[in-house]
């Protein structure tokens, strides 16, 4: 012991000797220090390599590579203890010699008996006392992360026994970190420090075909943001950059696990849940994510308010390999925007066929204006007290020539997406102007003019163009805009207000009450008119319902800041009469009218004015949805066509079986390998209503599914390739076993009433 401390002291006062310029004596320390390294005092075979010239100017040479920063050499004794160190290693250690001689040489780093890939650790290293190179360790620092590459190799005694280790050790911080940068650049994406798509789809891949032999399930989620560009287009893109973060990051809370989760690239994101088939499942996290993700931002001292939608694929059941199960998650995705976004989607075999119908109607749309088959029809809007007609709201009708007529819901939302909303909405403003300027009177007319529209900044011109060619007054032109054009405040939205004010159209504020309810900006925003949205209206008057009350407040609200209300899509005549109650000023609904064409609009207007006597239902009917679907019915190894008539989560009403007793049990198949297994709990002649073992779930459509279904596995266990899951019904599908027992039960077909 005495014996190392010497040698780390002589080290020491050597090299301080030289740092104050004066020369070092080669006293007898230091003799016996240098000979640690030169001589042969241990019986090594050094003299081949000593050095030319005077052990002196070894040492002097040593102490600058120490100094120089670029190495640092180190000895223990047989229990692997420190007994030299360099300096420059106790300065970065921040250790006095004291404190590190005698010490264990693992002591020094962080972590050394965890090894890095391929490589031993470095205690089984010197346990082994065998010569090791290059092995990368990190420093036991506190603050900063430095790494070394250290060398050594055993020495022995006079006896040749194993006496410790010497080696040296060299500085691999920066080396490292610009490897891990590279490599993280391979793995990460470097604006949220997800994983990357590169490295998501090699883990997707790797996952199924591993997941293939073992049998397991695993779901991939896409998720998109809904109204990203809006937010890039007006804050920024480092405003987007900001919010896209904040969305990983919620990510991460809602998954639990960042390994899993890409960003793939823009507004786009990506899940692997691995063992997770259940849909029930799938779809409240699904749900949960989509909450999650649409609470409002902050970024840069903006709020704002975003949505995602989400498509779902679960392999084996929708695809096995990579790229079809990402192909049907984005076709999931597809539809879950189609489908109003803001939900999620579940991947169905009709979605392909979906998909291939929206682009056939995407390129007819782009004809559609050129070939006539575009035309408008005008809903009277209603003065609620006198039931004279004040104007009509224009609304876009396509007469598709081998599809029929085509509702706005389903083409507007593709105009929008495929860019021709410009167009479309331009020509409608032109055949509204136009056609109302010879309308009788001086009823208004109301146009709608999409999001997409008003970020246009020609549209103030345009609009000026069409009255001026028309000659219409524009005190009589009334311009409806839906919420959306306020999720993200900011100057052009201003200013496109003062534009169209400037004109002097009127402004309409549609949909009110389905959109992001942030009453702010009716503050600001100069409507002469707020639009209730019919899904306000139509609980308004069950019982308990509050939505009389808030309908209340908005015409108080709209009273206040002198604006006019529509009740939008009254049917009945006790919710006429509720809104009558509630002072709305104006009425549009079936109760009134439906949307008529301009033919039949002017012969009705011939006095100059209409008035219209309220009819329809007394009172209004439920929505209930009740279905007409044929499905199977598997009993006693016999498959029954039924017609279900009624689904809920817990049960179904069939009918087209005749006397079943009650305690019955029926598999149902619904297609697409869906089985629910369930008992007869009712019975009425050819109608059982049934109840299922296992609840169905919620499937993102406003319809239900079973949370499982038959394994493509299980299938292909008997015989079946492995495929996705044909369409149609399980049981039915050609090539599957079909049950082909006798019936039990008389069907619709041969039953005789006795
Ligand atoms: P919107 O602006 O809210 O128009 C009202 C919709 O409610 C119309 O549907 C109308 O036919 C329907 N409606 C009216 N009264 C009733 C009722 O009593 N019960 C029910 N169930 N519905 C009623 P439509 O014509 O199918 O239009 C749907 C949407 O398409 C419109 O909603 C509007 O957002 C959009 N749209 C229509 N024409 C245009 C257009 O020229 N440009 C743009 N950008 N969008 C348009
Ligand atoms: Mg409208
Ligand atoms: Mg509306």
């Amino acid at each position: 012991m005495t014996d190392q401390k010497e040698a780390f002291d002589m080290a020491a006062r050597y090299l301080s000797d030289k740092e104050s310029g004066e020369s070092a004596s080669p006293a007898g320390g230091t003799r016996r220090f240098l000979d640690r390294w030169t001589s042969n005092k241990n019986n090594e075979p050094v003299e081949s390599t000593l050095p030319i010239g005077s052990p002196k100017e070894a040492v002097l040479l040593l102490r600058n590579f120490e100094s120089s920063g670029r190495g640092w050499f180190w000895s223990t004794d047989a229990n692997g203890n420190i007994n030299y160190l360099s300096m420059p290693v106790l300065t970065l250690l921040n250790m006095a010699p004291a404190d590190v001689l005698g010490q264990p040489f693992l002591s020094l780093f962080h972590g050394a008996s965890e090894h890095e890939e391929n490589q031993r650790t470095l205690p089984f290293i010197l346990t082994k006392q065998s010569r090791f190179d290059d092995l990368p360790l990190q420093a036991a620092t506190d603050d900063e992360e430095v790494w070394w590459s250290v060398s050594g190799k055993p020495y022995r005694d006079g006896a040749g026994n194993f006496a410790g280790f010497r080696g040296s050790g060299t500085d691999i911080t920066k080396l490292r970190r610009s490897a891990k940068d590279n490599s993280k650049l391979a793995t990460y994406d470097s604006l949220t420090g997800l994983l990357n798509r590169f490295r998501m789809s090699k883990l997707l891949e790797t996952t199924l075909s591993a997941f293939k032999l073992q049998k397991r399930a695993c779901a991939v989620m896409l998720i998109d943001l809904d109204r990203f560009k809006q937010v890039n287009d007006t804050l920024g893109h480092p405003a987007g950059d900001a919010l896209l973060k904040q969305v990983a990051e919620r990510l991460v809370k809602a998954v639990g696990d960042r390994e899993k989760i890409s960003r793939l690239g823009g507004d786009e994101f990506q899940i692997i849940l691995q063992d997770v088939e259940d849909r029930g499942v799938l779809g409240e996290m699904a749900d949960r994510i989509i909450r999650m993700l649409s609470h409002p931002y902050s970024v840069d001292g903006s709020r704002c308010i975003i949505g995602a939608s989400i498509g779902i694929a679960v392999s084996p059941f929708d695809g096995q390999a990579s790229e079809d199960l990402i192909r049907n998650a984005d076709l999931a995705l597809y539809a879950a925007k189609g489908g109003g976004r803001g939900r999620f989607r579940f991947y169905s075999s009709d979605l392909l066929q979906a998909a291939e119908d929206r682009r056939i109607l995407e390129e007819d749309l782009r004809d559609a204006l050129s070939k006539g088959q575009m035309w408008l029809a005008y809903q009277p809007v209603v003065d609620s007290a006198s039931n004279m007609v004040t104007g009509f709201e224009a609304l876009l009708r396509w007469n598709h020539p081998e599809r029929g007529p085509i509702s706005p819901a389903l083409f507007i939302p593709i105009a929008e997406e495929a860019n021709l909303i410009g167009s479309l909405g331009e020509w409608a403003l032109e055949k509204a102007c136009e056609e109302a300027v010879k309308w009788p009177g001086k009823m208004k007319v109301a146009v709608n003019v999409s999001p997409n529209q008003f970020a246009n900044t020609a549209l103030p011109k345009i609009i000026e163009s069409a009255l001026a060619t028309s000659g219409l007054a524009p005190s009589r032109l009334e311009l409806e805009i839906t919420e959306g054009v306020f999720l993200q405040e900011s100057a052009d939205t201003d200013s496109m207000f003062k534009a169209l004010k400037k004109i002097g159209v009127r402004l309409a504020l549609d949909d009110f009450g389905t959109g992001y309810s942030s009453l702010g900006y009716l503050k600001t925003a100069p409507f002469d008119k707020i639009k209730i949205d019919q899904s306000f209206v139509k609980g308004a008057t069950e019982p308990g319902s509050r939505n009389g009350a808030i309908i209340a407040a908005i015409v108080a609200l709209a009273e206040a800041l002198d604006m006019e209300t529509t009740a939008e899509g009254i049917e009945s005549l006790d919710q006429l009469a509720l809104v009558r109650s509630l002072r709305v000023s104006h009425v549009q609904g079936y109760v009134y009218s439906q949307p008529v064409s301009n033919e039949v609009l002017l012969e009705r207007c011939i006095a100059g004015d209409w008035t219209i006597e309220p009819s329809g239902p007394a009172v209004q009917r439920s929505d209930r949805l009740s279905m007409y679907r044929k499905i199977g019915a598997i009993h006693d190894n016999h498959r029954y066509e039924v017609v279900l008539r009624n689904l809920s989560v817990s049960g179904a009403l069939i009918e087209g079986i005749y006397n079943v007793p009650l305690g019955t049990n029926f598999v149902l198949d619904f297609g697409d390998g869906q089985l629910a297994v369930s008992t007869v709990v009712r019975t009425m002649e050819s109608q059982q209503g049934l109840v299922f073992e296992e609840r169905l779930v919620n499937d993102g459509n406003g319809g239900l599914c079973t949370n499982r279904r038959i394994s493509p596995y299980m299938m292909a266990a008997a015989g079946m390739p492995l495929a996705c899951l044909p369409p149609g019904y399980y049981m039915t599908t050609e090539g599957e076993q079909r049950p082909s027992g006798l019936p039990a039960f008389s069907t619709v077909s041969d039953w005789k009433p006795s």
